[in-house]
């Protein structure tokens, strides 16, 4: 067996001990010229708010521990492919190696919520920290130490396929958004909906603006954005406009930033995060562009989480405290 295979199954074992333990089933070990030198399981305490994530408690248990030099040659193991948080914890570490057992992908069959795909190394390589995440390794048997999560054994099979139902509920309660250009003929739409200061707008300036989106959009070629502004409609009833949406190039047209303007009452209701995810596909699939920028009011829970959701990850703030998000699209090789 090589040795990847052997301190994977050690952090599974860490995970199962975990699990038995009352705990999700998440194990960590670092290893140093051959050996495991810390080992730590997951302690997380939903209800008490504690995070104990085994990679961050590993990576306690190592600090100010080992020297920078040692933490430089050590790989970090861990049943599963690490969250963002602990990413940061183990960077901030200096372990420059990670492996992982579980992928991201296949662990989402057991969250409500789909993997993204973010490219995490070139991501973190773009903050200036190196870092190798590799796997998946041992993934079938690391997918069934999910079976002992929280001490009660289930099957995985089980597993998956409640966790499928309830994911097929959550979509069809949700009405699918339909991000388009507006014509003439959704002139009163235009008119009823476009951000002004004073709304309604007039007939006379909703042509103004349909024509001005129109000027626009000529200019955006592949690879640069000028500015892309499109309608928020449902599938349900698409001549009705709930918003508007889009990619601003001025500061930059390789990485424009994202907007959304939702009318009030369709705010909530999860179509932020929908038009988010829609627009992050048109900027690197349809204009091929690398990144995207976003931004928020800091009390805007609901945008700040539509960004979340639908991809996007805070890398800092405004000096006001507005967070700053971005996307970096998955280089293909
Ligand atoms: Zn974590």
């Amino acid at each position: 067996m090589n040795n990847d295979k052997r301190y994977m199954k050690r952090c599974y074992e860490l995970a199962v001990q975990a699990g038995k333990k009352g705990f999700d089933t998440f194990g960590a070990v670092l290893v140093h010229d051959g050996k495991i030198i810390e080992e730590a399981e997951n302690t997380a305490d939903w209800e008490k708010g504690i995070f104990g994530h085994a990679e961050f408690n590993l990576v306690h248990k190592c600090a100010n521990r080992y020297s920078d030099m040692v933490l430089k040659e050590s790989t970090l193991y861990t049943s599963c492919a690490p969250c963002e948080r602990c990413l940061c914890a183990i960077a901030s570490l200096g372990v420059e190696n990670v492996v992982f057992g579980v992928s991201y992908e296949a662990f989402s069959q057991l969250t409500p919520g789909d993997a993204f795909p973010v490219d995490r190394e070139s991501l973190l390589r773009k903050l200036g920290i190196q870092m190798k995440l590799t796997g998946p390794v041992l993934e079938d048997e690391g997918m069934h130490v999910f079976e002992w999560w929280g001490s009660e054994y289930r099957p995985l099979e089980e597993l998956i396929a409640e966790m499928a139902e309830i994911k097929a509920a959550d979509k069809s309660k949700e009405r699918q958004v339909i991000l388009r250009t507006v014509t003439e003929k959704d002139l009163p739409e235009v008119a009823r909906t476009w951000p002004s200061d004073h709304s309604p707008v007039s007939k006379e300036e909703a042509h103004g603006a349909i024509s001005y989106m129109r000027d626009n959009h000529a200019k955006n070629t592949r690879g640069c954005i000028h500015h892309l502004c499109l309608a928020v409609c449902g599938t349900e009833d698409p001549d009705t406009i709930m918003g508007w949406c889009g990619l601003d190039g001025r500061r930059s047209h390789t990485e424009p930033e994202i907007f959304i303007l939702l009318d009030e009452e369709y705010r909530n209701r999860g179509y932020g995060t929908q038009c988010v995810k829609e627009l992050l596909r048109i900027a690197t699939e349809d204009y091929g562009l690398p990144g995207v920028h976003g931004g928020c009011d800091k009390d805007n829970i609901a945008s700040r989480r539509a960004m979340e959701k639908g991809g996007m990850i805070q890398y800092g703030a405004e000096d006001n405290g507005d967070p700053l998000f971005r996307f970096i699209a998955t280089e293909k090789d």
